[in-house]
């Protein structure tokens, strides 16, 4: 059963989505990991994202899609219990695209964990995490960019009955296990 770990930049996807890929076999899978290790790389994909990514604008819908299929084919993930994608899907088309592969595939959606925190703790989060795309001004543009692009997908995934709300405040051992409590209940 797969997994979507879902909300704003800073809400804690990417910590998160670590403590709980390790305990549970499931394949922690985060989109921006990969750009960022094609930028450090250097390559095709990488030299087109950096600039995209250092803005806080999202790269295009095709080329994250082709990532995402690539990524469903290899080996390591068929054997896995499931995966927990992170930051993705960001976009309607994104999520229409995974819906299909998914089905295709045979494999099941789990549901989207929606963490929810506060606007001014994102903010402060994020500005203390220090990574390339995290100045003030891109900081600024991922959360606009969230809200106009990604926040849709509540709407999306809500009138499927497969949003899951956690609450993202509390300490890191807290919220790991609001997350664990639902993955629990669906997996039966
Ligand atoms: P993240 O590590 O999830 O915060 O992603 C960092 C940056 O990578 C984002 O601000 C986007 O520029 C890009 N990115 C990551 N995932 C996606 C996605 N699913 N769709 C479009 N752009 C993405």
């Amino acid at each position: 059963m797969d997994w979507i770990l879902f909300g704003p930049p800073g809400c804690g996807k990417g910590t998160q989505a670590e403590r709980l890929s390790g305990g549970m076999n499931l394949y922690h899978f985060s989109t921006g990991e990969v750009l960022r290790e094609n930028v450090k790389n250097g390559t095709e994909l990488g030299q087109k994202a950096d600039a995209i990514m250092k803005s806080g604008a999202l790269v295009p819908d095709d080329v994250i899609i082709d990532m995402v299929s690539a990524k469903l084919s290899e080996d390591a993930v068929k054997a896995t219990t499931g995966v927990l994608f992170d930051g993705f899907p960001r976009t309607i088309p994104q999520a229409e695209a995974l819906e299909s592969a998914l089905t295709a595939l045979g494999r099941e959606l789990g549901g989207v964990l929606s963490l929810t925190v506060a606007e001014e703790e994102l903010i402060d989060r994020l500005s203390k995490r220090g990574r390339a795309d995290d100045t003030l001004d891109t900081i600024k543009n991922r959360l606009q960019v969230y809200e106009d692009q990604t926040a849709p997908l509540i709407g999306f995934y809500k009138e499927r009955g497969q949003l899951f709300e956690v609450e993202g405040m509390g300490t890191m051992e807290e919220i790991e296990g609001r997350l664990r409590e639902v993955i629990a209940k669906r997996q039966g």
